[in-house]
């Protein structure tokens, strides 16, 4: 046998056995080669190779301990907003959080309070808090899960988080499982130092909460926020503010609101956001973002940083 043939074999051999003790260890629960576009809320994105969506804290703890055995790369999906995932997908884990990671409870050690998962997506969430007598209006028309929405969330939303959360479960890099209390989790976003984040305990509720009233603020701002969404599959925010300034502007400044490659576009509704037209290709998106960064650089004399992540190859 060849050499090149023999390394082929090693590395099949390799990957079966890799395979199969993931399999050995987390059971049914995974999934082979989903589309990462359907996971993603951009459409774009090849074929994930694991995918998993534990359904309690301990099968995520185990997931990532496995994961981490076998050295094996591991991403999280929210809903998927700020993911932008390669045409020829992720080799690795990618975990979606399900069952009652991805559910509204009450909190049965103090009915004041809910256990959300973090994978619950926050439509579902804000009706059910509301009848719980939480007013969780801030969050409303924001189109990801509750968790996606507290890590990717700018640190200047932390305001209108704080009189909402109580605590959130994580797990950190040890693979331990601890709760973050309020004082700190307000800071979720830049706190770090933890590979997961399971469940947010919100409240207590205000037996006094005008719902009429929270309602009406909920749309509101819901209202608010879809003015400045684009129509259709979309990604972004694209890049972080860069300080005192609006990247939306800096793309705007440079000419590109608008502009398209393939079938990827920077939104006419807001420039900080990229619609799929049909059929957009995550190069095609790429390649925008490549231009903005160059374009708002050599005009503007500024540096973009990616907001989204980018996630498998492209
Ligand atoms: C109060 C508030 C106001 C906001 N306002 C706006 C706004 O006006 N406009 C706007 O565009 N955005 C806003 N955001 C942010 C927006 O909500 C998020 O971009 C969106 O909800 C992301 O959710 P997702 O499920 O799609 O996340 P994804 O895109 O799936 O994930 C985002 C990131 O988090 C990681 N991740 C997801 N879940 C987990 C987990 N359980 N454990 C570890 N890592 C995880 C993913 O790997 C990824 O890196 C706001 C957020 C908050 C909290």
């Amino acid at each position: 046998m060849k050499t090149g043939a023999r390394s082929e074999t090693r590395i099949e051999t390799q990957t079966q056995t890799r395979q199969s003790r993931l399999v050995d260890r987390l059971g049914g629960g995974l999934l082979f080669d989903q589309p990462l576009s359907e996971l993603c809320s951009f459409g774009v994105g090849g074929p994930l190779q694991y995918l998993y969506k534990p359904g309690t804290t301990r099968e995520l703890q185990d997931a990532l301990l496995i994961a981490s055995e076998l050295a094996m790369p591991t991403r999280f999906v929210g809903l998927g907003s700020r993911v932008l995932a390669g045409d020829w997908g992720f080799k690795g884990l990618g975990i979606r959080l399900g069952g009652a990671l991805a559910q509204v409870a009450v909190d049965p050690q103090d009915p004041r309070y809910l256990l959300v998962g973090a994978g619950c997506p926050i439509e579902t969430l804000l009706p059910q808090a509301l009848e719980h007598g939480i007013d969780a209006s801030c969050l409303a028309g924001l189109t990801g899960s509750l968790g996606g929405a507290l890590l990717a969330g700018d640190p200047g939303y932390d305001a209108e988080l704080r009189t909402l959360i109580d605590s959130a479960e994580v797990i950190d890099r040890e693979g331990q499982v601890r709760w973050v209390v309020r004082a700190r989790s307000q800071t979720i976003a830049r706190l770090g130092g933890f590979a997961a984040l399971t469940r947010v305990r919100l409240g207590p509720r205000d037996p006094d909460l005008d719902t009429e009233l929270a309602a009406a603020r909920a749309k509101a701002c819901q209202e608010f926020r879809q003015a400045f969404r684009p129509e259709g599959p979309f990604l972004g925010p694209i890049f972080k503010n860069p300080e005192g300034q609006l990247a939306s502007h800096l793309v705007d400044r440079a000419g590109l609101r608008g502009a398209r490659i393939g079938q990827a576009q920077f939104s006419l509704v807001q420039s900080n956001y990229l619609v799929n037209l049909g059929g957009a290709t995550a190069r095609d998106a790429l390649e925008l973002m490549d231009l903005a960064t160059y374009r708002v650089k050599r005009k503007l004399g500024c540096s973009l940083q990616l907001e989204v992540q980018l996630m498998g190859a492209f």
